[in-house]
């Protein structure tokens, strides 16, 4: 049996993402609206069901055909127009899937299947990323026909000169989404004229240039409608546009950060870290060497720093502002490497080492299955000690693919549950985020531990023969 050592280190620290719990894309809660849609059982009549199938076979004959040609035996001319031809065919189909994408919005399958987010259907439903998913969200939206709620009459699309050349093969998605995008920053105050005439001048430009030429064509019709930037600077404007994230850490274990901050929080902000990052004169009176990106960085730290330390944070999950760190025996031993924090981050160990130094420290031993063998404290399982374990167990949501972190995560009942043992063991619990807590509460995704390890089973529509996943993220399955 392999024995690891766990630190667990209740020490105020970097952790900035702490006080940025509020993701309403995690705490929208989906709402059923009908039980009896999952219609794969039901027999579907309808004569338009046969014109469906009946036009995907042919699509497929036709890609069929298209993939025995031999092009070798054709001519350059030719080569070079049947390219032509292909690629104009290829940049139509997409206006299907936008009728695709804006029916299923129109019918609410996503609420119906209780996912968060129309992204999050189309990636359970046909394996496409959420950025994709939210991209094609926003295609359906600026350019498939639009339904009138109250008699059901077809409008045109949103932006119906983007559609039109789309549906005709003269645009391709690039350029369509160049054009769209351009057109949802355009301010508020912009009169719909105009607004109008810019999408047709921009079509115009797109079907004789490449989407990177039309991309510096659209920066420049963004600055004839807004010449003093002065409709860009209204309230409105600046609420919609205002947004601030840290990414996940990349592969040198850097925070990618991206942002545009409103007036006021500007103003706070350059406001607290400007005495931080004053200049420091070495001992010897030499001048700092930092570079002022590297100053406000680092004033940044000490700014969360205080934050932390001042204790005044809102508490999570009954925990003041902490961060607890895993590594094995052998890692403390030799003093290198990188440990990983419930926040989902990555330290190096020698920064652990001095924190630890400063703070208190609770070894928690574990076997190789993951199954806690001893807490350091001699004390019975209370649902600190017990949510301290889970962290380190699970490291993040188990739901399979989620990226949430533990200390973002809440602890979910298992199969085997406390209703029939009346009393909660680690083995009874799993960490899920909120937003899979409630999926597999509310939807019957079937979740059990199985030598330390959690594996929740699907529901039939995601996946008919019900193979049980789990969360490779934080933990990967030994080969
Ligand atoms: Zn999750």
């Amino acid at each position: 049996m392999q024995i690891g050592s766990v630190l667990s280190v209740a020490v105020p620290t970097v952790v900035l993402v702490s006080t940025t719990f509020d993701r309403p894309d995690l705490v929208s809660a989906p709402v059923l609206v009908d039980g009896g849609t999952d219609g794969s059982d039901e027999p579907d009549l309808s004569a338009e069901m046969d014109e469906l199938d009946a036009a995907l076979d042919d699509f497929a004959t036709v890609l069929d055909r298209l993939h025995a040609l031999d092009l070798t035996a054709y001519t350059d001319v030719r080569v070079e127009d049947g390219l032509r031809r292909y690629v104009a065919q290829c940049r139509r189909a997409p206006t299907v899937r936008h009728a695709f994408v804006a029916e299923v919005i129109d019918r609410c399958l996503p609420v119906a299947r209780r996912c968060s987010s129309t992204a999050a259907y189309l990636r359970n439903l046909i394996r496409i990323s959420a950025g994709e998913g939210r991209a094609w969200e926003r295609d359906a939206h600026d350019l498939a026909p639009r339904r009138a709620l109250s008699t059901g009459e077809v409008l045109p699309a949103r932006r119906p000169a983007v559609a039109a050349a789309v549906r005709e093969g003269a645009i391709g998605t690039s350029h369509a989404r160049a054009i769209t995008d351009t057109l949802r920053q355009v301010p508020a105050a912009v009169s719909t004229d105009e607004k109008v005439r810019a999408e047709v001048k921009l079509v115009r430009y797109a079907r004789r240039h490449d989407p990177n030429t039309l991309a510096r064509r659209c920066a420049e019709v963004l600055d004839e409608l807004d010449p003093d930037g002065s409709l860009g600077s209204t309230p409105e404007h600046r609420d919609r546009v205002r947004t601030f994230r840290i990414s996940a850490q990349n592969r040198h274990g850097m925070f990618p950060v991206k942002g545009l901050l409103s007036p006021e929080v500007g103003a706070m902000l350059t406001a607290a870290l400007s005495p931080l990052a004053a200049p420091q004169p070495g001992p010897d009176g030499s001048a700092d060497p930092r570079r002022v990106e590297q100053r406000d960085h680092d004033a940044l730290g000490e700014l969360a720093r205080r934050a932390l330390a001042a204790g005044d944070l809102p508490v999570r999950h009954g925990f003041a502002a902490t961060v607890l760190y895993t590594a094995t025996i052998d890692q403390i031993e030799a003093r290198t490497g990188e440990v990983s924090t419930a926040h989902g981050g990555r330290v190096p160990v020698r920064d652990l080492l001095r924190l630890a130094a400063e703070t208190r420290v609770i070894p928690l031993v574990f076997d190789s299955d993951g199954q806690v063998l001893h807490f350091g404290e001699e004390q019975r399982l209370a649902t600190g000690s017990q949510r301290h374990a889970l962290y380190l167990l699970d490291g993040g949501c188990t739901f399979e693919g989620c990226a949430i972190p533990a200390t973002w995560c809440q602890s979910a009942h298992g199969a085997e549950g406390f209703q029939t043992t009346r009393r909660t063991t680690i083995d009874d619990l799993a960490l899920l985020c909120g937003f899979h807590h409630r999926l597999v509460d509310t939807e019957g995704w079937f979740i059990e531990r199985i030598n330390g390890r959690v594996w929740i089973t699907p529901p039939k529509w995601i996946d008919p023969d019900q193979v049980p996943r789990t969360n490779e993220r934080f933990r990967p399955l030994q080969e």
